[in-house]
Protein backbone atom coordinates (compact mmCIF):
# COMPACT_ATOMS: atom_id res chain seq x y z
CA UNK A 1 0.00 0.00 0.00
CA UNK A 2 1.26 3.27 -1.02
CA UNK A 3 1.72 5.48 1.84
CA UNK A 4 -0.10 9.12 1.16
CA UNK A 5 2.97 11.86 2.20
CA UNK A 6 1.78 15.30 0.76
CA UNK A 7 -0.84 17.13 2.83
CA UNK A 8 -2.14 20.47 1.84
CA UNK A 9 -3.11 19.83 -1.79
CA UNK A 10 -6.03 20.72 -3.90
CA UNK A 11 -6.90 19.61 -7.25
CA UNK A 12 -7.07 22.55 -9.99
CA UNK A 13 -8.91 21.96 -12.69
CA UNK A 14 -8.42 23.79 -16.43
CA UNK A 15 -10.73 25.82 -18.62
CA UNK A 16 -9.91 22.62 -21.21
CA UNK A 17 -11.51 19.67 -20.52
CA UNK A 18 -11.45 16.15 -21.89
CA UNK A 19 -13.72 16.14 -24.55
CA UNK A 20 -12.20 19.42 -25.91
CA UNK A 21 -8.79 17.65 -26.30
CA UNK A 22 -11.19 14.69 -27.81
CA UNK A 23 -12.98 16.72 -30.06
CA UNK A 24 -9.79 18.05 -31.30
CA UNK A 25 -8.72 15.11 -31.93
CA UNK A 26 -11.00 13.03 -33.45
CA UNK A 27 -10.71 10.09 -31.12
CA UNK A 28 -10.96 9.34 -27.46
CA UNK A 29 -8.73 8.78 -24.69
CA UNK A 30 -8.41 4.83 -23.60
CA UNK A 31 -5.20 2.64 -22.53
CA UNK A 32 -4.98 -0.53 -24.38
CA UNK A 33 -2.75 -2.06 -21.50
CA UNK A 34 -1.10 -5.58 -22.74
CA UNK A 35 0.24 -7.99 -20.92
CA UNK A 36 2.19 -10.85 -20.95
CA UNK A 37 5.27 -13.08 -20.52
CA UNK A 38 8.89 -11.28 -22.03
CA UNK A 39 9.50 -11.73 -25.64
CA UNK A 40 4.99 -12.59 -26.25
CA UNK A 41 5.20 -9.78 -28.46
CA UNK A 42 3.71 -7.05 -26.26
CA UNK A 43 6.06 -4.08 -27.35
CA UNK A 44 5.98 -5.40 -31.28
CA UNK A 45 2.57 -5.32 -31.16
CA UNK A 46 2.22 -1.88 -29.34
CA UNK A 47 4.72 -0.22 -32.25
CA UNK A 48 2.73 -1.50 -34.92
CA UNK A 49 -0.55 -0.52 -33.47
CA UNK A 50 0.96 2.90 -32.80
CA UNK A 51 2.59 3.17 -36.24
CA UNK A 52 -1.38 1.87 -38.19
CA UNK A 53 -3.18 4.87 -35.81
CA UNK A 54 -0.98 7.57 -36.87
CA UNK A 55 -1.20 6.64 -40.46
CA UNK A 56 -4.98 6.83 -39.94
CA UNK A 57 -4.53 10.35 -38.27
CA UNK A 58 -4.69 9.56 -34.81
CA UNK A 59 -2.60 10.53 -31.70
CA UNK A 60 -1.24 7.28 -29.91
CA UNK A 61 1.60 7.29 -27.60
CA UNK A 62 3.76 3.77 -26.42
CA UNK A 63 4.70 3.65 -22.65
CA UNK A 64 7.39 0.69 -22.71
CA UNK A 65 8.44 -1.35 -19.83
CA UNK A 66 12.31 -0.76 -21.05
CA UNK A 67 12.01 2.84 -21.68
CA UNK A 68 10.13 4.19 -18.31
CA UNK A 69 12.95 1.50 -16.49
CA UNK A 70 15.42 4.08 -17.79
CA UNK A 71 13.64 7.17 -16.45
CA UNK A 72 10.49 7.46 -13.70
CA UNK A 73 11.11 4.10 -12.47
CA UNK A 74 14.46 3.57 -12.57
CA UNK A 75 15.13 3.30 -9.23
CA UNK A 76 13.20 0.04 -9.02
CA UNK A 77 13.58 -4.05 -9.61
CA UNK A 78 11.91 -6.65 -9.91
CA UNK A 79 10.73 -7.56 -6.50
CA UNK A 80 6.94 -8.43 -5.75
CA UNK A 81 7.03 -4.70 -3.88
CA UNK A 82 8.86 -2.86 -6.39
CA UNK A 83 7.00 -4.69 -9.06
CA UNK A 84 3.71 -3.29 -7.90
CA UNK A 85 4.95 0.19 -7.36
CA UNK A 86 6.35 0.28 -11.44
CA UNK A 87 2.25 -0.65 -12.35
CA UNK A 88 0.99 1.85 -9.93
CA UNK A 89 2.96 4.75 -11.38
CA UNK A 90 2.62 2.95 -15.18
CA UNK A 91 -1.19 3.02 -14.19
CA UNK A 92 -1.12 6.83 -12.94
CA UNK A 93 1.03 7.96 -15.89
CA UNK A 94 -1.61 5.97 -18.31
CA UNK A 95 -4.34 7.94 -16.84
CA UNK A 96 -3.27 11.45 -17.36
CA UNK A 97 -2.08 10.12 -20.86
CA UNK A 98 -5.30 8.66 -21.31
CA UNK A 99 -7.06 11.95 -19.63
CA UNK A 100 -5.29 13.78 -22.73
CA UNK A 101 -7.13 12.24 -25.03
CA UNK A 102 -4.35 9.82 -26.47
CA UNK A 103 -5.00 6.46 -27.21
CA UNK A 104 -2.26 4.92 -24.79
CA UNK A 105 -0.90 1.80 -25.18
CA UNK A 106 1.25 -0.14 -22.43
CA UNK A 107 3.70 -2.79 -22.76
CA UNK A 108 4.63 -4.17 -19.24
CA UNK A 109 4.44 -8.12 -18.32
CA UNK A 110 2.60 -6.72 -15.33
CA UNK A 111 2.50 -10.33 -14.26
CA UNK A 112 0.06 -9.80 -11.33
CA UNK A 113 -3.54 -9.97 -11.64
CA UNK A 114 -4.07 -7.45 -8.41
CA UNK A 115 -1.55 -4.92 -9.65
CA UNK A 116 -3.83 -4.58 -13.35
CA UNK A 117 -6.89 -4.63 -10.95
CA UNK A 118 -5.97 -1.71 -9.90
CA UNK A 119 -4.74 0.51 -12.35
CA UNK A 120 -8.68 -0.92 -14.42
CA UNK A 121 -10.05 0.41 -10.89
CA UNK A 122 -7.98 3.42 -10.94
CA UNK A 123 -9.73 4.26 -14.86
CA UNK A 124 -13.18 5.11 -15.79
CA UNK A 125 -15.44 2.41 -16.74
CA UNK A 126 -13.95 2.10 -20.55
CA UNK A 127 -11.01 3.40 -20.08
CA UNK A 128 -9.08 0.24 -19.78
CA UNK A 129 -8.96 -2.11 -22.45
CA UNK A 130 -6.88 -5.87 -21.18
CA UNK A 131 -5.39 -7.12 -23.96
CA UNK A 132 -3.48 -10.68 -22.82
CA UNK A 133 -0.51 -11.47 -25.16
CA UNK A 134 -0.65 -14.76 -24.85
CA UNK A 135 2.22 -17.24 -26.03
CA UNK A 136 4.10 -20.13 -24.38
CA UNK A 137 6.86 -19.92 -22.34
CA UNK A 138 8.87 -22.36 -24.86
CA UNK A 139 7.80 -20.36 -27.94
CA UNK A 140 8.45 -17.07 -25.74
CA UNK A 141 12.25 -18.21 -25.12
CA UNK A 142 12.75 -20.00 -28.62
CA UNK A 143 12.43 -16.12 -29.59
CA UNK A 144 14.25 -14.70 -26.69
CA UNK A 145 14.97 -11.66 -28.29
CA UNK A 146 17.07 -9.84 -25.46
CA UNK A 147 18.88 -13.16 -24.48
CA UNK A 148 17.02 -13.05 -21.17
CA UNK A 149 15.44 -16.36 -20.85
CA UNK A 150 18.95 -17.50 -21.21
CA UNK A 151 20.40 -15.67 -18.72
CA UNK A 152 17.40 -16.41 -15.80
CA UNK A 153 17.70 -20.07 -16.90
CA UNK A 154 20.82 -19.99 -16.35
CA UNK A 155 20.66 -18.46 -12.85
CA UNK A 156 21.75 -15.21 -13.64
CA UNK A 157 18.17 -13.45 -13.35
CA UNK A 158 16.38 -13.60 -10.47
CA UNK A 159 12.34 -12.88 -10.59
CA UNK A 160 12.43 -13.69 -13.80
CA UNK A 161 8.26 -13.98 -15.25
CA UNK A 162 7.93 -17.36 -16.75
CA UNK A 163 11.33 -19.11 -15.01
CA UNK A 164 11.53 -18.64 -11.94
CA UNK A 165 9.03 -15.83 -10.50
CA UNK A 166 4.80 -16.44 -11.72
CA UNK A 167 2.96 -15.05 -14.40
CA UNK A 168 -0.80 -14.22 -13.25
CA UNK A 169 -2.87 -15.22 -16.34
CA UNK A 170 -6.29 -12.16 -17.25
CA UNK A 171 -9.78 -13.76 -16.03
CA UNK A 172 -11.16 -11.82 -18.52
CA UNK A 173 -9.28 -9.77 -20.30
CA UNK A 174 -11.01 -7.79 -23.09
CA UNK A 175 -8.95 -9.62 -26.13
CA UNK A 176 -6.74 -12.44 -26.30
CA UNK A 177 -3.96 -12.20 -28.72
CA UNK A 178 -2.76 -15.55 -29.64
CA UNK A 179 0.91 -14.31 -30.93
CA UNK A 180 2.23 -17.34 -31.60
CA UNK A 181 -0.57 -18.26 -34.27
CA UNK A 182 -1.33 -14.60 -35.61
CA UNK A 183 1.27 -12.47 -37.35
CA UNK A 184 1.73 -8.61 -36.05
CA UNK A 185 -0.36 -7.13 -38.20
CA UNK A 186 -3.38 -9.42 -37.62
CA UNK A 187 -2.87 -8.34 -34.18
CA UNK A 188 -2.55 -4.96 -34.78
CA UNK A 189 -5.71 -5.14 -36.62
CA UNK A 190 -7.39 -7.18 -33.91
CA UNK A 191 -6.48 -4.14 -31.66
CA UNK A 192 -7.88 -1.71 -34.83
CA UNK A 193 -11.24 -3.13 -34.81
CA UNK A 194 -11.34 -3.40 -30.29
CA UNK A 195 -10.78 0.53 -31.01
CA UNK A 196 -13.31 0.58 -32.81
CA UNK A 197 -16.00 -1.01 -31.46
CA UNK A 198 -15.13 0.14 -28.21
CA UNK A 199 -15.85 3.87 -30.09
CA UNK A 200 -12.75 5.38 -29.38
CA UNK A 201 -11.85 5.65 -33.14
CA UNK A 202 -14.06 6.24 -36.39
CA UNK A 203 -13.77 3.04 -38.87
CA UNK A 204 -12.00 4.09 -41.35
CA UNK A 205 -13.55 5.91 -44.72
CA UNK A 206 -14.11 3.94 -47.70
P1 LIG B 1 7.81 -8.27 -25.25
O1 LIG B 1 7.59 -6.79 -25.41
O2 LIG B 1 6.53 -9.01 -24.95
O3 LIG B 1 8.91 -8.61 -24.30
P2 LIG B 1 9.00 -8.13 -27.86
O4 LIG B 1 8.00 -7.48 -28.73
O5 LIG B 1 10.13 -7.30 -27.34
O6 LIG B 1 8.23 -8.87 -26.67
O7 LIG B 1 9.65 -9.37 -28.60
C1 LIG B 1 8.88 -10.32 -29.28
C2 LIG B 1 9.71 -10.98 -30.35
O8 LIG B 1 8.92 -11.97 -31.00
C3 LIG B 1 10.19 -9.99 -31.41
O9 LIG B 1 11.48 -10.34 -31.81
C4 LIG B 1 9.15 -10.22 -32.53
O10 LIG B 1 9.69 -9.91 -33.80
C5 LIG B 1 8.89 -11.72 -32.40
N1 LIG B 1 7.57 -12.16 -32.89
C6 LIG B 1 7.38 -13.21 -33.73
N2 LIG B 1 6.06 -13.38 -34.01
C7 LIG B 1 5.41 -12.41 -33.33
C8 LIG B 1 4.03 -12.05 -33.23
N3 LIG B 1 3.07 -12.72 -33.87
N4 LIG B 1 3.69 -11.00 -32.45
C9 LIG B 1 4.65 -10.31 -31.80
N5 LIG B 1 5.99 -10.59 -31.86
C10 LIG B 1 6.37 -11.64 -32.62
Amino acid sequence: MTKVQATNITWHHGHVCREDREKLLGQKGVTVWLTGLSASGKSTIAYTLEHALMERGHLAYVLDGDNIRHGLNKNLGFSPEDREENIRRIGEVAKLFTDAGAITITSFISPYKGDRDKVRELMAPGDFIEVYVECPVDVCSERDPKGLYKKAMAGEIKNFTGVNAPYETPDKPELVIHSDTCSVQEAAVQLLELLEKAGKIPAPKE
